[in-house]
């Protein structure tokens, strides 16, 4: 698929995301020759532009060692390949310039031009951006066109049918690609081969056996300043409706048929259609106020305290959802999405707990449950607590671990980047990774009826310290539907052999 000439056109590529993640990703892969060979890039914005001018806003977000010729010199090549085309979002003459440009491409190449859109704009231009794509800038010929869309796929369940539904009526479900970059993570890629590749995990993956999943996001930051943009989202819709649903599903999914997109997204949409919506008694919300005591100012900053934030906002910024998976593998086993910024720590990982060993013939309440944690950031690793003796004389159990960290195991390996890996997708037309409409509808069907009741009936979040780890209802919600926190693991880092 990689044949002959492409161009990725970037929308609102003066904006923030274009600067700090798109194009320092597209001359990631550029140097590490992973695009095909005649790309060209047109960035595409109302700003009033230049390449140049374009240059000085992302280069310093694209690491280019200075001190290597050889990839000084990539680069400059790589800016060469670029062009910048100033328009409006809504009328026909920028994207009449653009299918130009891409024209004049064509003749130069002689053949039809694949040519992706990728949106870097905020929603409410989605609509007029991709109509105009459809009128002017579709591809000619047996070439593909693709068109990759940003979050927030809408506020709630009707915008965001309005918004598939007027996609739908400009391109088909192959043409479009809506990104979630926790989809990119090596980690989240990782679940369907641990699930899916091991003998010993597949067949204890189940009611039988398991006795909660949590899967979890925290933040050690606060809105530092943007929080008048997070608080039209709070942390349901930013974290919870998309990245932790997603992670949720390619757990709980049944073994597809083949690991081809579709047959993938069908057993991810079957286990979505499982779950009712999420109702407010299986919540609990926090959000956080500024630790008086915290040696820095943003531990002192409370979420009400930032500036863009109203002082009577009740905007989550920690959530824990219980959700329950009503089908013959899951029920019964409590599913919580947990997500919070300003919290003790960074981290993002899925932890199955397993139940207790039936039948204990050591000294009762030694045997602790297992557990099977899988981190997807920071230090990917997968790890799983268990039960061992202790080394030495006497016979006495011990919690311990097996350890699969990706840092020692994996010496010099660099992983790709979400986006790294996301846009290779999307170039070699593998949708796995991108969330189908159906999904997103099952999504929005599940959080539109929670997020209203918060909003109409202005739920109070109960508030928690910055640092620490959340709400102790959230811990209490855990314990009452099932998971147990034994509080004896201690973890010792492996000396070196
Ligand atoms: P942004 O900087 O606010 O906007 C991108 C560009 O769009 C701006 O440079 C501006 O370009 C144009 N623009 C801004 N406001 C506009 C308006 N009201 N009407 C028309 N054009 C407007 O946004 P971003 O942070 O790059 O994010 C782009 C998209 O990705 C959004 O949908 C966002 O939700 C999503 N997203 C962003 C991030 C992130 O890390 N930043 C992460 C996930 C998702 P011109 O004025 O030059 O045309
Ligand atoms: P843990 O400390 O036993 O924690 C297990 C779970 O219980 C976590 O989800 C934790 O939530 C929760 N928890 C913590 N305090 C609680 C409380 N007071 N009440 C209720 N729940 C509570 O086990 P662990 O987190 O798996 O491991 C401990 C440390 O060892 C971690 O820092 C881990 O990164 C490290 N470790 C590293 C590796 C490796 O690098 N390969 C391997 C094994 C362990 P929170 O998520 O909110 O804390």
């Amino acid at each position: 698929d990689f044949i002959g000439p492409h161009v990725f056109v970037l929308f609102g590529a003066s904006g923030d995301l274009a600067k700090k993640k798109i194009y320092p990703t597209l001359w990631w892969l550029f140097r590490d020759k992973l695009l095909p060979k005649d790309t060209l890039f047109i960035g595409y914005a109302r700003s009033d532009l230049t390449v140049p001018t374009l240059r000085e806003k992302f280069e310093k977000f694209c690491k280019v060692r200075t001190d290597d010729p050889e990839q000084k010199a990539a680069f400059e090549e790589f800016i060469k390949r670029n062009s910048y085309i100033k328009g409006q979002y809504d009328t026909d003459e920028g994207y009449e310039n653009v299918n130009t440009a891409i024209a004049q491409m064509e003749e130069l190449y002689k053949t039809p031009v694949k040519r992706l859109f990728y949106l870097a704009v905020p929603q409410n231009v989605f609509q007029p951006v991709t109509k105009l794509i459809k009128k002017h800038c579709m591809a000619t010929g047996d070439a593909w066109t693709r068109v990759v869309i940003e979050k927030p796929f809408g506020y709630d369940d009707v915008t965001s049918k309005a918004l598939s539904d007027h996609l739908a009526g400009l391109f088909t479900e192959e043409q479009i690609y809506r990104i979630d970059h926790y989809l990119g993570k090596e980690m989240v890629q990782n679940l369907v081969i641990l699930r899916f590749g091991n003998r010993f995990i597949s067949p204890s993956w189940n009611r039988d056996h398991i006795a909660a999943v949590t899967i979890s996001f925290k933040e050690d930051f606060g809105t530092q300043g943007r929080g008048g943009y997070f608080d039209n989202s709070g942390i349901i819709r930013d974290i919870m409706q998309n990245h932790l649903m997603q992670i949720l599903t390619l757990v709980a999914m049944e073994k597809p048929a083949t690991i081809n997109a579709e047959d993938i997204r069908n057993e991810k949409v079957k286990v979505l259609k499982c779950i009712k919506p999420v109702e407010l008694k299986d919540v609990v919300l926090g959000q956080y106020v500024g630790d008086p005591e915290s040696k820095t100012e943003d531990g002192r900053t409370g979420y009400l305290d930032d500036a863009g934030v109203p002082k009577d906002s009740v905007t989550p910024t920690f959530a824990t959802a219980l959700l329950r998976v009503n089908n013959e593998r899951w029920d019964g086993v409590p599913f919580f999405l947990r997500c919070g910024k300003a919290v003790n720590e960074r981290k993002a990982e899925v932890r199955i707990q397993y139940k207790d060993v039936a039948g204990d013939i050591f000294d009762k309440g030694k045997l602790k449950r297992d557990e099977l944690v899988i981190r997807v950031q920071p230090n990917e690793a997968v790890y799983m607590k268990l039960m061992t003796k202790k080394p030495g004389f006497g016979f006495d159990t011990e919690e311990c671990e097996l350890d699969l960290t990706y840092n020692s195991r994996y010496k010099d390996i660099r992983l790709p980047d979400a986006y790294e890996r996301l846009i290779c997708d999307v170039l070699s037309g593998f949708q796995y990774n991108f969330v189908r409409t159906d999904e997103l509808e099952h999504a929005w069907r599940i959080f539109t009826p929670l997020l209203k009741k918060i909003e109409n009936d202005r739920v109070k979040p109960i508030q928690y310290k910055f640092g620490s780890r959340g709400p102790e209802e959230s811990d209490q919600l855990m314990r009452d539907a099932g998971y147990v926190f034994s509080g004896t693991y201690k973890w010792n880092p492996p000396h070196k052999l």
